[in-house]
């Protein structure tokens, strides 16, 4: 690790609360880089005392100056606040690929999102107002949107910049202060985001971070009394009991964003395009498989499961596997050792259920101590089984086979999770019959593999409700800022 790199952690590595570093510590988590195993450092696990200040901080500048502002006033601050993130888009990039793995050139294009996306509802807020429902000679009625209040924000390691700024932008957007818990495994880069916010004007105490873990840190945030909206992203599991946190002293508003077991359906006329392959690829493997939306059930007819699996084998030699900083790196390593295991456990349970078959994605110089895992293929599953229905969180794909439009939307509909979708064609019949019946709560049809790729910024301009066991609560768009305000009632009785 360069000197430059062990500042950088060691400077992002405790808590912020009413803009500065909080000093107490009880107790400290050790990273590593899971590229290579060498040590990150440590960071601060917060208790009761620290999460009391940091949820009191935030009460105190809601109470003050960003609660009473005008909402251009507040725009102001949040369009400086994305253009110093724009201009410190390498430290958090770095901070990304050292925590997690993410190759380096991947992390830069994520995060470079975040200042548009922080920006475009710094704008939008100025059009949430509310509406007249009666205005008569002696009576006017108006109903109007006001900002909750202390806005709680625990968020995984997948995504530690955007995941946090999918939360906290509408969250300050519309006028709340913010307490953001990140991942026990990735905290340093969403924590940078706090000091520049501070930095860039924002009163002390409207964002805060705590860092800590789940069962510490993250529940003595969600069962909080003074917290009055909870905005979790992760695992179901977490987020069920996030939930039951959050309803145990004080019932509040919980919105849940959790996991997903999402398939892509290729209908015959999207086997035509050579390049369709990559797009299949970058769908099921990008970031190792680590994302939420990965689409890691590829259905195809049962006729083109040969050509399938040479499309994908063909792709892997396009994806390198290695070293997350070597600019020719495409994929990393799970971000831990705890992660890696349990990928590989489903491996076991894949070997049990269908045919496994290695990916050639090129893999020079893998460092022994690093959390690598190959990506591979579960051929022709049996239907039902653990591994077409459970989330594994890695670079496994199971590709299943289908007789006609019907039995691929049953197939896929046979899922506890609904949060994604991709379908394969040109085809718009189809493609309007497989979105209308996919119980998801986000459908992307691909008439191309260049599409694909352009897939991951769609989330800034669309808003979508996952379904069954992917969480619940609208995120995106108008929607998803009006999801952090309150509706009020005002009648003027003359
Ligand atoms: P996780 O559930 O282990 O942790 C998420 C966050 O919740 C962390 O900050 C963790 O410390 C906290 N947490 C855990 N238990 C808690 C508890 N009892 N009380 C309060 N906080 C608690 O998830 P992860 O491993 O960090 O991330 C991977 C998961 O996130 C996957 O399931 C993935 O699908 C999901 N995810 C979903 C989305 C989405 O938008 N739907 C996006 C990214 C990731």
């Amino acid at each position: 690790m360069t000197q430059e790199h062990a500042a950088l952690l060691a400077r992002t590595s405790r808590s912020w609360i009413g803009g500065k570093e909080w000093s107490q510590c009880d107790a400290d988590i050790a990273h590593l880089n899971p590229a290579n195993g060498q040590s990150l450092g440590a960071s601060q696990c917060l208790g009761a005392e620290g999460v009391d200040a940091a949820v009191s901080s935030a009460r105190r500048a809601f109470q003050g100056e960003w609660g009473r502002q005008t909402t251009g006033w507040r725009t102001a601050r949040l369009l400086a606040f994305a253009d110093l993130i724009a201009r410190n888009v390498d430290d958090l990039a770095l901070l990304e690929s050292l925590e997690v793995g993410r190759p380096l050139a991947d992390a830069r294009a994520l995060v470079a999102q975040a200042p548009e996306f922080i920006r475009r509802y710094a704008r939008m807020a100025e059009v949430c107002q509310g509406d007249v429902t009666a205005a008569q000679p002696r009576l006017l009625t108006f109903s109007w949107r006001r900002p909750r209040g202390v806005v709680a924000a625990i968020v995984p390691w997948n995504f530690p910049v955007m995941a946090a700024i999918v939360r906290i932008a509408p969250a300050l957007a519309a006028g709340n202060t913010v307490v953001l818990k990140p991942s026990e495994n990735a905290p340093r880069a969403p924590r940078l985001l706090a000091s520049l916010a501070t930095e860039a004007g924002l009163p002390d105490g409207v964002f805060n971070v705590t860092l800590g873990d789940g069962a510490t840190t993250g529940r003595l945030l969600a069962q909080h009394p003074d917290v009055d909206l909870v905005s979790f992203t992760g695992s179901t599991a977490s987020g069920l009991a996030v939930s039951r946190s959050a309803v145990s002293v004080r019932a509040k508003p919980v919105i849940l964003e959790c996991g997903g077991k999402s398939p892509q359906i290729m209908l015959d006329d999207a086997f035509d395009d050579p390049a369709v392959w990559q797009g299949v690829f970058f769908s099921a493997f990008w970031n190792t498989g680590q994302w939420c939306a990965a689409r890691t059930r590829l259905l195809v007819p049962k006729s083109r499961l040969a050509e399938a699996v040479d499309g994908l084998e063909k792709a892997a030699a396009s994806w390198p596997l290695g070293d997350p900083l070597a600019p020719t790196t495409r994929l990393g390593p799970l971000v831990n050792a705890t992660q890696r295991e349990r990928v590989l456990d489903y491996f076991e349970v894949a070997r049990g259920e269908g045919r496994l078959q290695e990916l050639g994605c090129p893999s020079d110089k893998l460092d022994p101590a690093g959390q690598f895992v190959r990506p591979a293929l579960v051929i022709e599953p049996s239907r039902g089984g653990r591994i077409t229905r459970e989330e594994v969180f890695g670079p496994l794909l199971t590709v299943e086979t289908f007789t006609g439009v019907d039995d691929a939307l049953a197939q896929a509909n046979a899922s506890d999770y609904g949060l994604m979708a991709s379908v394969w064609t040109s085809r718009s019949a189809d493609a309007y019959r497989l979105a209308r019946d996919l119980e998801v709560g986000c459908v992307a049809v691909y008439s191309s593999a260049e599409a694909a790729f352009s897939s991951l910024q769609d989330f800034v301009n669309s808003y979508l409700e996952p379904q069954k066991r992917s969480g619940h609560g609208v995120d995106g768009g108008l929607p998803g800022l009006l999801a952090y305000t309150t509706a009020q009632s005002v009648s003027l009785f003359n």
